[in-house]
């Protein structure tokens, strides 16, 4: 595979470029054009040769959007087609405060949680800073978005795969979709979820990168939480606790716990004291989901009210808490699943 000019910080796109005998201030042109998704034949700031001398040895487009299924709620879930024709999937959501890309960091997934959808197909590969930052740019154009008016206001690394896994390819995607010269995303405006990798947990905090640190609880005991994340076998939750406490000193960057809430697994009145104790005088914020069903998998979301009960048991104790609804229930959006159905030929 070609390396991904979409994956370059401007001073190594003035690096590549001078070694081709161009000139240094073509670097930002490139780069302008790389942020607009721009197909080489496109580009008409560059002279020819140079485009010529860069398309031998260098992918310009490190993901191609090849479907975009519109929801009711107005989401969008995109399929895109790597250079190597892997598949990998994302969602653009409309929201009150700004529009939220959600984009994948590996092909297939190794972490197995039961509940999830991404793993199913094992492990493929990691994602390339450029494909990571080449779904942002593309969905931005997609939606109407350039570099001043942006479509996409905020990322969040919730798709497939584990972004800690991933780590050196999403430091260098998120310095640079957040970089002046790019498309200038706002660190704050960036959550990165992970299943709780305590020693890149502890690194990420070293990074300097305001970003919002999401961690994947789905339990507050351990036996139960590695009943449905075997990582948890590597990573007990006091561990990963620790990490996340000393993310927030460190960033100052409230974290938040992800917990979907998965009928006759973790839904109890017992479960929701467990977390509540779990969380008692600590800063985070409870994201509560309702477990979002998939063909192969056997479980299920709870019903209205044991939701409402899991709730009520949270709020008695003051845990800060809310309960997302899951976007683009109609189009497959959640974990994994668009990318299985189109691998399985289905069509939509
Ligand atoms: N690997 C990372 C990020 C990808 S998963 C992580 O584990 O956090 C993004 C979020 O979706 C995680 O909180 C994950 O636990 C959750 N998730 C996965 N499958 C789900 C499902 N079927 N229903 C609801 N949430 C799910």
């Amino acid at each position: 595979m070609k390396e991904h000019l979409q994956g370059m910080s401007l001073p190594e796109l003035e690096q590549i470029i001078s070694a081709k005998g161009g000139k240094s201030y073509r670097a930002g042109q490139l780069l302008q054009a790389l942020v607009l998704d721009k197909a080489v034949a496109d580009i008409t700031t560059l002279p020819q040769s140079l485009k010529q001398a860069l398309a031998e040895e260098y992918s310009f487009n490190a993901a191609e959007i090849i479907k975009a299924l519109s929801s009711k709620d107005n989401s969008v879930k995109y399929l895109y087609k790597l250079n190597d024709s892997n598949i990998i999937e994302g969602v653009f959501i409309c929201q009150s405060y700004g529009n939220t890309l959600c984009i994948s960091t590996q092909v297939g997934c190794k972490m197995h949680c039961a509940f999830c959808a991404s793993g199913l197909d094992g492990f493929v590969r990691n994602l390339t800073a450029g494909e990571l930052a080449a779904q942002v740019y593309s969905a931005n154009v997609h939606k109407g978005g350039d570099r001043q008016k942006r479509a996409v206001s905020n990322v969040v690394l919730m798709g497939a795969g584990e972004p800690l896994d991933n780590y050196d390819n999403v430091i260098k995607f998120l310095r640079l979709i957040s970089d002046k010269n790019g498309l200038n995303i706002s660190l704050r405006n960036i959550t990165l979820s992970t299943c709780g990798l305590v020693p890149q947990i502890k690194r990420l905090a070293g990074e300097g990168l305001p970003i919002t640190l999401a961690i994947s609880l789905h339990h507050a005991k351990d036996d139960r939480r590695a009943a449905l994340m075997p990582i948890n076998n590597k990573y007990s939750i006091g561990e990963i606790m620790a990490a996340a406490e000393y993310y927030y000193k460190k960033s100052g960057r409230r974290v938040s716990l992800e917990y979907a809430l998965i009928e006759g697994k973790n839904t109890d009145i017992a479960d929701a004291k467990a977390l509540a104790e779990l969380v008692k005088g600590k800063d985070y914020h409870i994201n509560l989901i309702a477990l979002n069903e998939f063909k192969e998998g056997k479980m299920q979301a709870p019903s209205a009210a044991n939701i409402k009960r899991f709730m009520a048991e949270l709020a008695k104790s003051g845990a800060n808490y809310t309960l997302r609804h899951s976007a683009g229930g109609d189009i497959d959006a959640a974990c994994g699943q668009l990318r299985r159905s189109y691998l399985e030929g289905e069509s939509h």
